[in-house]
């Protein structure tokens, strides 16, 4: 395998480019996702959590939610597609239902002339009945995190320590029982990288929507624990392929959606369209309003030498004009660098276009580094695995 190029300093070429081209050449204009963090408390306290704020009860005033809600009505005025908003991080329904639903309220003009679409991540151990109808009402898509079955989950504790496995099962019960479509997200780490079977039929018997699998990653304050190797990855996500062929009907497993998805598209000619695709800023919302690009794992993270990441805040700028402004983000320049550095020098940018930011930075410190444990167990590791898997097939 070739190895990436490490970081080099900018091309000439890049050096001379106006720095917003150089950023819109990179980076969506217009977010397709939105992340508010109503608060960065969490019921929970899984043992990789990579959140540092997670037992600090902070909560969104309605003003941030208000200011957000009149961004996405801005930069949704053309038209286009509806704008995700993400709530996530720490436990968004630790909020409590009637305040949840009060910062809901700002969006309801947007939601009803489809320019919003709700998403909400949770841990589900505090799902019911009236969380269910909130749901319905304002028609907020669920997705649950849940590591597997009980042995699988054991990292997922709450703060006295106990397990949260029957809690989690409780909450997607309910959801069940409401009629509740929901997705589920798993990380994966060292522990039960070597049972995806069993990984896999357990998330499907739940009856999800849809499945993803996060390796487990260095981030945010989870950076002690050894995160899984190349050789190890590959071997899963062979795995994960096998199973998914012999489970046609299982719900789909997101990154091989995407891998085939790209397949797809190399093979009817629609590739440009893959490669034009530019990356999304992600604005992220903290409760306070600051908002960070790029990667919501970088909001709540002490960083000086760039001013905690914060691009501007709600309360003072729209998002159009934080964004109008990204290009000037030092942290922004660099990871646009790193872009440069893996199309120049990695076999694998075809399929991954650059992957994450966060990631750059907490394992490196820098966002012009290129590769990283992520991209190494999820990008590369999964078009390793296909292509085995292809190679086993044809041979065969
Ligand atoms: S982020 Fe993607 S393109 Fe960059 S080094 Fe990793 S696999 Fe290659």
């Amino acid at each position: 395998m070739q190895e990436p190029a490490p970081a080099q300093p900018e091309t000439c070429s890049a050096l001379l480019e106006p720095p917003r081209a150089r950023y819109r050449r990179w980076i969506a204009d217009r977010p397709r996702q939105v992340v508010l963090q109503p608060t960065t408390f969490c019921n929970l306290d899984c043992s990789y959590c990579y959140l540092p704020g997670r037992g600090v009860k902070t909560t969104m005033p309605l003003q941030v939610a208000e200011a957000v809600a009149r961004s996405v009505a801005e930069l949704t005025d053309a038209g286009g597609p509806p704008v995700r908003i993400i709530w996530h991080a720490g436990e968004p329904l630790a909020l409590g239902r009637t305040r949840f639903a009060e910062l809901l309220a700002p969006f309801e003009p947007l939601r009803a002339a489809g320019r919003v679409q709700h998403a909400v991540q949770t841990n589900a151990t505090l799902i019911n009945r009236r969380w269910c109808d909130l749901f319905t009402a304002h028609g907020v898509r669920v997705g649950v995190s849940i590591d597997g079955p009980r042995a699988l989950n054991a990292r997922r504790v709450d703060r006295a320590g106990r397990p949260a496995f029957d809690r989690i099962l409780r909450g997607i019960d309910t959801l069940r029982e409401h009629g509740l479509p929901f997705s589920v997200i798993s990380v994966v780490g060292r522990e039960n990288l070597n049972a995806p079977e069993a990984l896999l039929d357990f998330l499907a018997s739940l009856g999800c929507r849809s499945i993803g699998l996060n390796i487990e990653e260095q981030e945010g304050v989870n950076t002690s624990r050894a995160t899984p190797d190349l050789h190890d990855t590959v071997g899963f996500w062979a795995r994960v392929l096998a199973w998914s062929h012999a489970h046609p009907d299982a719900p789909p497993v997101r990154e091989l959606d995407r891998l085939g998805t790209y397949l797809r598209m190399t093979r009817d000619g629609t590739r440009p369209q893959w490669e034009d695709a530019r990356h999304d800023p992600i604005p992220t919302v903290a409760a306070s309003g600051d908002v960070v690009l790029l990667s919501p794992e970088l909001a709540d993270t002490t960083a000086p030498a760039h001013d905690d990441f914060r691009a501007g805040n709600v309360l003072q700028q729209s998002l159009a004009a934080i964004l109008a402004d990204a290009h000037r983000l030092r942290y922004v320049a660099e990871f646009l660098t790193g872009l440069d550095n893996c199309r120049a020098g990695c076999e694998f940018f075809d399929f991954c276009r650059g992957s994450q930011a966060g990631n750059r930075y907490f394992e490196h410190g820098t966002f012009t580094a290129t590769e990283t444990a992520y991209c190494r167990s999820t990008e590369q590791a999964l078009v390793l695995a296909a292509a085995d898997t292809t190679r086993k097939d044809t041979a065969a």
